[in-house]
């Protein structure tokens, strides 16, 4: 190979962006030339390198733009401290079908029993499979909602957030929405209806929803089109955050909060 031949194919890599391929190349025809390796061997290592690289740097681009406030995965939960999930929906859920169907999961229970730990590691097992994921607590989403509203962009936001094939709502409940919120949130949950997943954590039960909305019938709307196509994991039991303040000592054995 000429130094021009060598120069213009390293230019050339880098033009078609093979970044990974580009700067492994020379490395890697030493040691090909040195194992006797065959030209279709070399072209399909230095392709399976960049292919590799591209997936990698594509996930950690989705992972940032998930915007999880933390990393938790399903490895990390112990099944056996809350045996009201069952390990077994939950590993269904994370076979991802729900999101290959446009269909809903829904979390419910009191605060510390991993609704949110639960929603971040299938959003990572989203992420990980390909899939574009938005994490968002309940009430910032409503609040940026309602300024879109405000700014008559409604329709531009709720269009830029069908880009997320899974949509996560941590902490319905927490706050109530007032009618402008109930009205942008309920606009959301129209254009996702059997287009796209969502899902929800909420320390509410479903016949308190209407609370969190004021009004019973945008509530009932709402549950209504987020039910027909859903799975609800109604979790039941200790927190786990006062297990890990009895394990530290802060708490007496019996108190059970
Ligand atoms: P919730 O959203 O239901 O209020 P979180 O998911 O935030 O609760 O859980 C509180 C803390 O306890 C988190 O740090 C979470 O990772 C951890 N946690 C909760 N349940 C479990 C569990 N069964 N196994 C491991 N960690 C858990
Ligand atoms: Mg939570």
């Amino acid at each position: 190979m000429s130094k021009l031949e060598y120069e213009r194919l390293h230019h050339n890599l880098k033009l078609l962006n093979l970044i990974t391929f580009e700067s492994i190349l020379d490395n890697y025809l030493e040691i090909a030339s040195r194992d006797e390796k065959s030209t279709i061997e070399i072209l399909d290592y230095l392709i399976a390198q960049e292919l590799q690289s591209k997936e990698a740097r594509s996930l950690s681009l989705r992972m940032r733009l998930a915007g999880f406030p933390v990393e938790k995965r399903l490895d990390d939960f112990d099944f056996k401290f809350q045996p009201s999930v069952d390990k077994a929906s939950i590993k269904e859920i994370a076979s991802l079908k729900f999101i290959h169907n446009a269909e809903n999961v829904v979390f419910l229970g009191p605060p510390g029993v991993g609704k949110t730990h639960l929603a971040i590691a299938l959003g990572i097992e989203a992420a990980e499979a390909g899939f574009k994921v938005s994490f968002s607590n309940a009430s910032v989403l409503v609040e940026r909602l309602a300024k879109a509203e405000k700014e008559k962009k409604l329709e531009d936001k709720i269009r830029g957030l069908s880009k997320f094939q899974l949509l996560i709502i941590d902490e319905i409940g927490y706050l109530p929405f007032d009618e402008l919120g109930a009205h942008c949130f309920f606009q959301l949950i129209s254009r996702r209806y059997e287009r796209a997943s969502i899902i929800f954590t909420s320390n509410k039960s479903y016949g308190e929803w209407g609370d969190i909305f004021k009004d019973h019938v945008i509530a009932a709307a709402i549950l209504d089109r987020i039910l027909h196509h859903c799975t609800t994991v109604n979790i039941k039991g200790d927190s786990y955050r006062i297990k890990e303040r009895r394990k530290q000592g802060l708490i007496p054995q019996n108190f059970s909060g």
